[in-house]
């Protein structure tokens, strides 16, 4: 099964994608987790991505397809994965589209976990607080909700009109929402 998990940063995206990875027996595949291994590693996109991403701003399209590129013709990724973080503008969505038609292996479904921008906000103070994340600053915070409502939100739209996209509420526990999206996925068959 080929899922894309959409929703605003501290929707609860990559919590989420974990969970469902295991149930799913498909690698979580997250640009914000493949970028920080980058800049932890010290390569030339680590170099590239840590000070775009310290601002809240997004790599460039090029750089993110080639990345999703390789990550998704990995032996792993052949039953299937959940995507997250990728696509995050309508460029990157008709990348994927393309991509995913030369692979041969179109997405089942886009499911967006739909978050209070208020609940978001206080969700990621949080996890500043508890894990210390360079980009989880006030003022970064700021400017990664910008940029989700003015790129990220028309991708939602985008998936709409292909019939793909399920949202799902996610406020509650990690279970509930847990549920919510098993739920889905027992509906359309693909769990
Ligand atoms: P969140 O979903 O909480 O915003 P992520 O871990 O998904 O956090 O992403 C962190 C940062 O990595 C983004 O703010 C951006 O700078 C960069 N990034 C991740 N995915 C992409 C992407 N698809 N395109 C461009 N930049 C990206």
């Amino acid at each position: 099964m080929r899922i894309v998990l959409l929703g605003a940063p501290g929707s609860g995206k990559g919590t989420q994608a974990a969970i469902l990875t295991e149930h799913l027996g498909v690698p979580h595949i997250s640009t914000g987790v493949l970028l920080r291994a980058a800049v932890e590693a010290g390569t030339e996109l680590g170099a590239k991505a840590r000070s775009i991403m310290d601002r809240g701003e997004l790599l460039p399209d090029d750089i993110m397809l080639d990345l999703i590129e390789e990550r998704l013709q990995a032996p792993d990724a052949e039953p299937g994965f959940v995507l997250d973080g990728y696509p995050r503008n309508l460029s990157q969505a008709a990348s994927l589209d393309g991509l995913l038609d030369r692979l041969e292996k179109p997405l089942d479904i886009a499911i967006q976990i739909d978050v209070d921008a208020e609940q978001v906000i206080r969700r990621i103070a949080r996890r500043a607080a508890e894990e210390g994340r360079s980009d989880d600053s006030e003022e970064t915070v700021r400017t990664r909700m910008q940029v989700y409502e003015e790129q990220t939100a028309p991708v939602v739209d985008h998936y709409a009109r292909k019939g793909l996209l399920t949202q799902v509420f996610g406020e509650g526990s990690i279970e509930d929402v847990n549920q919510r999206i098993m739920a889905v996925l027992k509906a359309e068959a693909i769990d």
